[in-house]
């Protein structure tokens, strides 16, 4: 053979041996096979320990290794694996609930490891999963090469707390609804926040009597749909809700609501009570109980009907210091009712207590 026959000779043996090699190193990548027993007699790792794997030899390549956990809660859990040498190079990993050995038929798991950029070890692969307490998992490391660096993994699983981070944000208020988007700045896992209109301010109760002291009916926000909007979400401020007249609530949006809104209720005089009515002729003088604080005066007003509905007449008394009135021009020997209650005038309209019990006497 001359020298050019023979080089291209040793060239065709040289890509020979080379492709028999790129086969057989492609056809041990697959792991196809799960190998059971080792499978069942892996260890086990504990959360936030690195546990070492070594892989295998077995006879001409080498086999996967295997590693089991059992998660302590349900939720998220960031599992790691590197190669303590900086070799980057994750083959074949997957993990799966292996619930006993005859039934043990574990699927490869299609998701991608994601290179480690601020992880336990900068080689280092992770992948996030959703794991159940309790169960087992199992985690498959295969590789590659028969260099001796290639053989040693470390795994290493921890609970995963998503570190959100708020990508859009439209606070909620009284003219419309609100929402947040979240993502989770190391996994990318997404979230929405909804904060739905606060529609209506519900009062406890829209009227009061004076009591001297400051009066606060409670407070309750429904939203659009009517559920109640968490307390959390406002403050409430009252004014003017000490005297007589219109006491204001203004309800203010915090956190991820905003705006504000004024609802008010009353305040009314406190009553007075009819101490004595005497009779006299054609006429008869009633009494009352001085009622001075945030009272302007008092009303009269009597019947011969007992319930007030007919001939009833009404007398102003515009001095809270009075406390009788004699009324007269009435009919002889007739039975009338008669009651009082007290006023207060306050910015344009007149607030009025409850009435008196009415009481009753015959004219003579
Ligand atoms: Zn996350």
């Amino acid at each position: 053979m001359c020298n050019s026959a023979r080089r291209v000779f040793v060239t065709m043996i040289s890509v020979f041996i080379g492709l028999i090699f790129i086969g057989f190193v492609g056809s041990k990548k697959a792991y196809a096979d799960v190998d059971y027993d080792r499978a069942v007699n892996a260890a086990y790792a504990s959360e936030n320990k690195t546990i070492t794997l070594t892989l295998p030899w077995d006879d001409d390549y080498f086999d996967a290794q295997y590693v089991k956990f059992t998660p302590a809660a349900d939720g998220y859990y960031e599992l790691f694996l590197y190669n303590p040498y900086g070799i980057p190079n994750v083959d074949d990993v997957w993990y799966d609930i292996y619930p006993s050995v005859d039934d043990a038929y574990l699927q490869q798991n299609d998701e991608e490891w994601i290179n480690n950029t601020y992880l336990i070890d900068q080689t280092a692969k992770w992948k996030l999963v959703s794991l159940k307490k309790g169960r087992t998992y199992y985690v498959r490391v295969g590789c590659c090469s028969s260099n001796s660096s290639y053989n040693t993994y470390r795994f290493m699983y921890k609970r995963h707390s998503h570190s959100w981070t708020r990508t859009d944000y439209e606070k909620g208020s009284f003219e419309y609804s609100g929402s947040a988007d979240w993502e989770c700045e190391s996994c990318n896992q997404r979230k929405m926040e909804f904060y739905p209109m606060m529609n209506k301010v519900v009062l406890s109760r829209t009227s009061a009597v004076y009591t001297g002291s400051v009066i606060r009916p409670l407070i309750t926000v429904k939203d659009v749909d009517g559920k109640n909007v968490n307390a959390s979400n406002y403050t409430v401020s009252y004014s003017n809700n000490r005297n007589v007249g219109r006491a204001k609530v203004t309800v203010s949006g915090i956190g991820n609501y905003t705006g504000r809104k004024t609802v008010t209720f009353k305040i009314y005089p406190k009553a007075t009570t009819v101490t004595k009515v005497t009779r006299a002729k054609k006429a008869f003088t009633v009494k009352w109980k001085k009622q001075a604080a945030q009272t302007d005066g008092y009303q009269i007003q009597y019947s011969k009907n007992k319930n007030f509905r007919s001939g009833t007449k009404t007398v102003m008394v515009k001095n809270n210091k009075t406390v009788s009135r004699k009324i007269t021009k009435l009919k002889a020997k007739k039975k009338y009712y008669v009651r009082v209650r007290t006023y207060k005038k306050a910015g344009k309209a007149k607030y009025y207590s409850s009435w008196s019990r009415a009481k009753s006497v015959t004219t003579k």
